[in-house]
């Protein structure tokens, strides 16, 4: 497999990164998941913007225009010949002597990419996951893609630990987000969704779903909602790049409406799906 590695393209065994590297010593790095339909980028630019914006709350610079790594990104799915699947690129402050403070002179960041053929999660988008509350523990700038995922991790494995797909975390009752996506409340046709805010990642399928809502005339509440309101929605749904409109069908074991795919879901899901490239192969 070839690798995107600063602005070249490289086989995989050519790629060395250094042990001091601050997103190795520190997670002092950015990242994105870029999902790739019938060998195109889905909401390319919109990754690509979230991208250099999370550079800029951190005063990491990206050495290369949007336009530059937006085409390099398409090279490399060319080259590895990726027809369903994502991109995982990340973009570090550099290789330099360890300490805390930003590196001076200021080092080149070191940018890496690679491409992963995956399949869509179709037999849990059409059945539903369970989900468990998990206490919110994460620092305050979760609005920057950070390399930083300790929190995340820690959350997802305990939901995989009680056998669930995902933790829906909670600061106090107050709902947040998923450990690695965004998540929503149907209750009487109104969605309800955490505002953007410091304390979740702004989801770029977040902001699809969104649109997709006004297409099938679901209204929007961006308002926080607590973990007993979650509770008592009729339909409850996570979103990310990979795991698109997952409709939730328990919390804790307490069942979620019927405990099957709500109809609000589906139609948000048949939504979602025009917005992708049409000859999929699954
Ligand atoms: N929140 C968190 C904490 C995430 O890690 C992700 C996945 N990157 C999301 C939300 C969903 O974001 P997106 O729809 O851009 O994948």
């Amino acid at each position: 497999m070839k690798i995107l590695w600063n602005d070249q393209i490289v086989d995989e065994k050519e790629v060395k990164i250094g042990y001091e590297d601050r997103g190795y010593q520190f997670g002092d790095g950015i990242y994105e998941v870029i999902k790739i339909y019938n060998a195109d980028v889905f909401t390319a630019t919109e990754h690509i913007d979230r991208l250099y914006a999370s550079a800029d709350k951190i005063q990491l610079v990206i050495p290369y225009t949007k336009d530059v790594l937006h085409k390099m990104l398409h090279e490399l799915i060319e080259i590895n010949e990726v027809q369903n699947g994502h991109i995982y690129l990340q973009v570090t402050r550099g290789t330099s002597p360890r300490q805390h403070n930003f590196p001076l002179p200021v080092v080149e960041s070191v940018l890496t990419a690679y491409t992963k053929e995956t399949t869509r999660p179709l037999a849990e988008l059409e059945n539903g996951v369970k989900v468990c509350f998990v206490e919110d523990v994460r620092w305050l700038r979760c609005d920057i893609k950070s390399l930083n995922l300790l929190g995340n991790v820690l959350a997802k494995q305990e939901a995989v630990s009680k056998n669930c797909y995902e933790a829906i975390q909670h600061r106090g009752e107050i709902i947040t987000e998923g450990s690695s996506s965004n998540v929503y409340g149907i209750k009487d046709g109104v969605l309800y969704t955490h505002p953007v805010s410091n304390l979740i990642l702004n989801g770029i399928t977040r902001k699809v779903i969104l649109d997709c809502c006004q297409e099938v005339g679901i209204q929007v509440v961006e308002e926080a909602f607590t973990k007993e309101q979650a509770l008592e929605m009729d339909e409850f749904i996570m979103s990310s790049t990979n795991a698109e409109v997952m409709p939730i069908i328990s919390i804790d074991g307490h069942m979620i409406g019927n405990g099957k795919r709500g109809e609000w879901t589906e139609k948000l899901q048949q939504a979602f799906e025009k917005k992708i490239p049409a000859t999929l192969e699954v």
